[in-house]
């Protein structure tokens, strides 16, 4: 071989092994991209944020409502599913009823009878679940338009979201300032940081409210997903899922899920709360050593490898078992049905500004609400 074609092939060779360095590397980094996501009724245009790690993880969030549209993560082969339930467009959650993927607020879960009183003043909120208040009512946080920005930070790829909920707004009190960062780390992790501020007494609870079904959104039941809630103790509730303030120990009832146990082992029991809740929509009270972030649920899938861990620094979590799905048609055509998916809601009791006893939710002008959720994927 002449020396020139030897000095030929060195260069390519180099220049290839170069090329291929630099598109690893390029795969390899977080990323965010942006893309039009539709427009609301009243003609506010939606984005919709591509937020990728360098394992291919892939979590899309749109400014509207702060929802997580889809979330992809491998199975112990390496194939990607998306885990969350949803819809392909804006249209279908300008429709939604079921609260799909949001940040609800301003207070997740339910007030009795929408109404409590602070400081003496009655407030009155919209009523829209029965005779109840449920997740911040009709015009709640996952119908708004939030501003977004995105950037790339130390733990991969973040998307900050930010809501001005007037003083007033579905009957609450105060001008809330809230800031949602949603972050997709390099250790498959959705993390989301929860922050508010109000210029009056309020209160607040918020929640993610994602529907998890780890076989893949749309593939069938979750009843066969293992449970597992770091929690000794639930709250009852009456017929219409108020917590009736009793602190009951999950010892020797079908609400234990002290050690993995599948979903839908106990679920058909005859059993007062199972019934009122037609299946589980309970808040848990986790084991917990003050704010800090803590272990509140395992979820482990056998056919596809796939285990969820859910860490918090909320006191407690609403374990909800797709009960009242009921044939909602979602992304890529896909239907589904009751008991389909799952919610684990971090956030405070239920009914809190009515029942003294349970966890404080009101938020002072001179105070920061803050917490922190985080959705880790791993695969065995
Ligand atoms: C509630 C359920 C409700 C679901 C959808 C859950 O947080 O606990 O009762 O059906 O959200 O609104």
């Amino acid at each position: 071989m002449k020396f020139s074609k030897i000095y030929f092939k060195l260069i390519s060779s180099f220049a290839l092994i170069l090329l291929f360095g630099t598109m690893v590397n390029i795969a390899a980094k977080p990323s965010i991209k942006k893309n039009p996501f539709g427009k609301t009724a009243d003609g506010k245009a939606a984005e919709i944020y591509t937020l990728t790690n360098s394992k291919g993880t892939e979590a899309k969030i749109t400014n509207y409502g702060a929802i997580v549209v889809s979330l992809r993560v491998a199975d112990r082969n390496g194939k990607f599913d998306d885990v969350v339930l949803g819809y392909d467009t804006l249209d279908g959650y300008l429709k939604d009823t079921a609260y799909f993927g949001g940040i609800v607020g301003r207070y997740a879960n339910r007030i009795a009878k929408g109404k409590f009183s602070l400081n003496g003043k009655e407030y009155t909120l919209v009523v829209n679940n029965g005779e109840n208040h449920l997740h911040g009512g009709t015009k709640n946080f996952e119908t708004m338009i939030w501003k977004a920005k995105s950037s790339i930070v130390k733990d991969g790829a973040s998307l900050e979201l930010n809501y001005f909920s007037k003083d007033g707004e579905e009957g609450y009190p105060g001008n809330l300032k809230v800031k949602v960062i949603y972050t997709l780390t390099e250790n498959n992790e959705l993390k989301i940081d929860y922050s508010a501020t109000t210029d009056k007494d309020t209160v607040i609870n918020l929640t993610n409210h994602s529907y998890f079904n780890l076989a893949g959104a749309g593939s069938g039941t979750i009843l066969n997903h293992l449970m597992q809630i770091n929690a000794d103790r639930f709250t009852p509730t009456d017929s219409g899922s108020i917590p009736t303030g009793e602190l009951r120990n999950v010892k020797s009832t079908p609400f234990d899920f002290s050690a993995p146990t599948a979903i839908g082992a106990r679920i058909e029991q005859a059993d007062e709360q199972l019934k009122l809740g037609s299946g589980y929509d309970h808040n848990y009270i986790l084991n917990k050593n003050g704010q800090l972030l803590t272990l509140a649920a395992k979820v482990y899938e056998q056919s596809s490898g796939r285990e969820m861990e859910v860490f918090t620094t909320e006191p407690a979590m609403q374990f909800y078992s797709g009960n009242f799905l009921n044939g909602i048609k979602g992304k890529n055509g896909k239907i589904y049905q009751k008991r389909d998916a799952f919610c684990l809601e971090t956030e405070h009791y239920p009914d809190s500004p009515n029942q003294p006893e349970f966890p404080t939710t009101v938020l002072k002008p001179n105070q920061k609400y803050s917490q922190t959720t985080i959705y880790k994927f791993t695969v065995r």
